[in-house]
């Protein structure tokens, strides 16, 4: 059997310096410390640990599989020393994503936010790994949908015969925890039709339809939904592989010319705009926010990040770039007329939604002087 490579992201958010801002560094020094650890075992064959305003991201390449039990249990013991790292710091929020303190196997439903792909190595492999902060598990929607299905985003749908036969989305449906697996261009206004609706539905999965590929997975935890309330937002992170009758690049990093609006933002209950930024950026700052986005480049090389001639990962800071300007600017400008509407709809998310919030408390008190009208 060919050798398989796996690609695993998991993230955390295990407290922050000044509210809810930027992961401190020394909480950066417990996810790396960690990770080498692994690495030196064997567990893993190397990493990139990074941040995305307050979320510890660890990035790790290994041959173990999706849903491995010890690479998950590897993330959740550097989490829960980041966190008590951050509880001895005081610093905000420390732990808030951990649901759970002993590990059971699986990281997913315990708050940390997971994506993963195993694949056998092409004779080059780009990766493009997307992670946000202040944004909801279906930020990824549109940007997929545009990667994978749009024509007038990635011309390789029109001109590299590869890709004839198109892609085909895993689409989880949140609410009731089913999916369906619909296959583009033949059910493309289906697809809309559901993944528009990003409070319910996310794109888990992408394959390229003709031989089944994967192509890219996404992180699909609802904190909410797994603690029945507000616990802080999902801020998901993404895996995507690129060239070679897959999208390039350049076509992949496309959708994020232009900001657009997810869920998210102050206290995890507005509309924000999407924000591309370097690593250096990656903080929240205005209203908690606005939303930021990181991608990162690297290849995978005999199952890990191709290094330099020291060992280090070599990983380009993809949205570090004044290509990227113009979705700044629209970001700020959209911050600043959503901002305006204050806590009016729909600036603020939906009732439905701030279900799980505190507003609905705010509410309560109210209930007993409604008269019948
Ligand atoms: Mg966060």
């Amino acid at each position: 059997m060919a050798r398989k490579t796996t690609i695993s992201i998991i993230k955390c958010d295990v407290g922050s310096l000044a509210g809810h801002h930027i992961v401190a560094k020394p909480l950066m020094t417990v996810g790396e410390r960690h990770l080498k650890k692994a690495q030196e075992k064997g567990h893993i064959n190397n990493y990139y640990v990074f941040n995305a305003g307050d979320d510890l991201e660890l990035l790790m390449v290994h041959e173990k599989g999706e849903d491995d039990p010890k690479i998950h249990q590897i993330a959740f013991d550097a989490f829960m020393n980041a966190s008590k790292k951050a509880q001895s710091l005081k610093l905000y929020g420390a732990g808030q994503d951990l649901l759970k303190t002993a590990f059971s196997g699986n990281i997913r439903g315990m708050g940390p936010g997971c994506a993963e792909m195993e694949f056998e190595e092409r004779a080059s492999d780009p990766i493009v790994v997307f992670a946000a902060d202040k944004a909801s598990s279906s930020a990824f929607n549109l940007p997929m949908f545009h990667i994978f299905a749009d024509p007038f985003n990635t011309a390789g749908l029109v001109i590299d015969p590869q890709m004839a036969g198109g892609f085909k989305f895993d689409v989880l449906d949140m609410k009731k925890n089913r999916s369906v697996v619909l296959k583009c261009p033949e059910e493309m206004y289906e697809l809309i039709a559901l993944i528009g609706t990003t409070p319910r539905y996310t794109v888990a999965r992408v394959w390229r339809a003709r031989d089944d590929l994967v192509c890219a997975t996404t992180s699909t935890t609802k904190l909410s939904l797994i603690a029945g309330k507000y616990v802080g937002k999902d801020d998901p992170v993404a895996i995507v592989r690129a060239q070679n009758g897959l999208p390039a690049v350049g076509e992949i990093l496309a959708p994020f010319m232009h900001s657009y609006l997810v869920e998210g933002w102050m206290r995890g209950s507005h509309w924000g705009p999407t924000m591309p930024v370097g690593l250096k950026d990656s903080k929240c700052t205005v209203f908690d926010g606005p939303p930021r986005l990181v991608a990162l480049g690297l290849q995978i090389c005999d199952g890990q990040i191709a290094v330099d001639d020291e060992g280090k990962p070599l990983v380009s800071d993809l949205f570090e770039d004044p290509a990227f300007d113009m979705a700044r600017r629209e970001a700020q400008e959209y911050a600043a007329n959503l901002r305006r509407m204050g806590e009016f709809e729909p600036a603020r998310l939906s009732a439905e939604t701030m279900e799980y919030t505190t507003l609905p408390k705010v509410l309560e008190k109210f209930e007993k002087r409604f008269k019948k009208a």
